[in-house]
């Protein structure tokens, strides 16, 4: 297929493009950029937070037969510890973003929520997975820290030949039966145990990145919503690199021009950045 353009892709851009092709002409091809908003930006302190969870926490102290509850206390101190020094770096940078003192210190105490069901959910998951495993075997611990520390965290995957790249944020090895991709949500899920399709697409072109990087298919991506603490698997197959191939060679078959990029309209467009630009805007044939 003809490359008609050179726009530096990545796996949130086409989750984007397939959200909405207008969309990503403003943002990937004008630069216009986004306004931060305080989801954005809880985002952003949410992600760090977790990247550095697993580099300052510490397994030594934890044995089997430990109160679950006291572990989880420990991850709770760690979680919001980090929180409150991103919040101070992030948070300060993007003040102007919160439309109040009070909208401030709300989003600050749900983020806080939903690091302490974190907190709960990895203490009681850990202390499971450590009276099921036998603490006489020499694997103990490898197997304890294997099944607790990811492999990798805020990995960095190129492919230069596509002229693509995105941040994975954790993989997790899965005893010898592979890796799983993890990408954490602290957008809200409109159903339970569903991905919505622009995360499914984003998951895939990660797995994308995975597979023509190191020629290894990863077992599935996970999804975890931070707002429920739920995770949600998807399996990924040779049919969804296929379709990420497809949707690389779509978009790069577009002129960078703004009629190539057809506006998508759903009621989303109500929360749109762009919109002010897309509905006055009209491509050359409506002109
Ligand atoms: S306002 Fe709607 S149609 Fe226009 S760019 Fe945004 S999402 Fe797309």
């Amino acid at each position: 297929m003809e490359k008609n353009n050179h726009i530096r892709l990545s796996p949130t851009g086409i989750a984007c493009y397939f959200g909405c092709p207008r969309k990503f002409f403003y943002k990937f091809i004008r630069k216009i950029e986004e306004k931060p908003r305080p989801s954005m930006v809880r985002g952003r302190i949410v992600h760090r937070v977790l990247e550095h969870f697993f580099t300052f926490v510490d397994l030594t102290d934890i044995e089997e037969g430990k109160n679950w509850q006291e572990v989880w206390e420990k991850f709770r101190k760690v979680l919001f510890s980090l929180l409150e020094t991103e919040w101070n770096q992030i948070g300060k940078l993007y003040e102007d973003c919160f439309s109040s003192e009070s909208q401030k210190t709300s989003f600050l105490n749900e983020t806080k929520e939903f690091l302490n069901f974190y907190a709960i959910k990895l203490a009681f998951s850990l202390m499971s997975k450590m009276r099921e495993l036998d603490k006489n075997s020499q694997w103990f611990e490898e197997e304890i820290k294997r099944f607790f520390y990811p492999k990798n965290m805020e990995m960095k995957l190129e492919l230069e030949e596509e002229d693509m790249a995105g941040f994975v944020d954790k993989t997790m090895s899965l005893f010898g039966k592979g890796i799983a991709i993890v990408d954490y949500k602290t957008s809200k899920c409109p159903f339970p145990h569903f991905i919505p399709e622009e995360h499914l697409k984003q998951g895939k072109a990660y797995a994308f990145l995975w597979n023509k990087l190191f020629g290894e298919m990863p077992k599935h991506i996970s999804f975890y919503y931070l707002r429920t603490g739920e995770s949600v698997f998807y399996p990924i197959s040779e049919r969804d690199i296929e379709e990420i191939k497809n949707d690389i060679d779509t978009i790069r078959s577009k002129k960078p021009v703004l009629d190539e990029f057809p506006k998508k309209e759903t009621r989303l467009c109500d929360y749109c950045d762009f919109r002010e630009f897309c509905f006055k805007e009209k491509p050359k044939e409506e002109n």
